[in-house]
């Protein structure tokens, strides 16, 4: 992958120093310029981005507590895997708010993503490392524990670089789901056909696998990826890490029943999006012969 690591996101909410509790609350009515100071000075202290938290999470903003908690220090490879999580994001979301209204006449609006270690909280309830990297549609987050990853970290190179842009993106599938609404019509035709369950959940993965795709085709043509990265990097992340939107946004789907679809179909719907870069080949629902779930 070719990218230049730039910083944080502005849509990156930092809690990787905070969660599992041990900081402190700071504001809730405004911090006045003294405390907006102070946050620039830490944030240049730290390198991380305590201006962006406090902006993006409406005037609250927790920093660790220098008493309680000591600051963790992050590797230099989790570090990266921050910014390249960040330059993601943001290359990921400036190609939908171009493409989502050009192709489906629905404008686009910015997910946040969430770094965390070990455990926060989320719209979806409770997200700990173990849950793997997912998109909350309740607040429109994308959580991801960067420490979940030291297994992609560990294939080196290009390839582990594109498994984990490759996740990214396909949280901000789901998120592109949610603003077409066609995750509010899954569950509904969930409820109707219980027996359809797993099948429609399979459905919804490969569509944001879809999605990402389609990110990756405009990536490819502006040099961000390659047919190396794509090649080895996709096997990796179907195999690590893959959100379990199921469960966290209903609580009771049992992991031996949920799937994803085989790494086959993963990689097929993939391609679709990354050949044609067209919303419109991600519609795994029709493909099946199901009516529902159109852009
Ligand atoms: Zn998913």
């Amino acid at each position: 992958m070719d990218w230049t690591p730039g910083g944080l996101s502005r849509d990156v909410e930092d809690r990787r120093d905070s969660s599992g509790g041990g900081g402190f609350g700071f504001g809730g009515g405004g911090l006045g310029i003294v405390g907006i100071l102070f946050l620039l000075v830490i944030s240049l202290i730290t390198g991380r981005n305590y201006i962006g938290s406090y902006l993006s999470g409406g005037g609250r903003v927790t920093t660790p507590s220098s008493s309680s908690t000591r600051p963790v220090e992050h590797s230099a490879a989790e570090d990266r895997s921050a910014q390249l999580v960040s330059f993601t994001l943001d290359d990921v979301q400036q190609t939908w708010e171009k493409l989502l209204p050009e192709q489906t006449q629905h404008p686009y609006r910015h997910a946040k993503l969430v770094l965390f270690r070990g455990y926060t909280r989320s719209g979806c309830g409770a997200a700990q490392s173990q849950t793997g990297p997912f998109y909350c549609p309740q607040d429109e987050k994308v959580y991801i524990d960067l420490s979940f990853w030291d297994e992609l970290r560990r294939l080196g190179g290009g390839t582990a670089e594109f498994a984990q842009a490759y996740v990214v993106a396909h949280e901000l599938g789901h998120h592109v789901q949610n603003i077409l609404g066609i995750e509010q019509q899954m569950r509904q035709l969930q409820a109707r056909n219980p027996g359809a369950k797993n099948q429609l959940s399979v459905m919804l993965e490969l569509q944001a696998d879809c999605l990402a795709g389609v990110w990756g085709h405009s990536a490819e043509a502006r040099g961000i990826i390659h047919q190396d990265d794509v090649d080895a990097g996709l096997k990796a992340a179907a195999a690590v890490g893959d959100d379990h939107i199921q469960k966290m946004s209903r609580g009771a789907v049992s992991p031996e029943s949920f799937t994803h679809g085989s790494s086959e179909q993963r990689q097929t719907w993939f391609m679709r999006g990354l050949k044609s870069g067209e919303v419109s080949q991600c519609n795994t629902f029709q493909s099946a012969g199901r009516s529902s779930g159109s852009f």
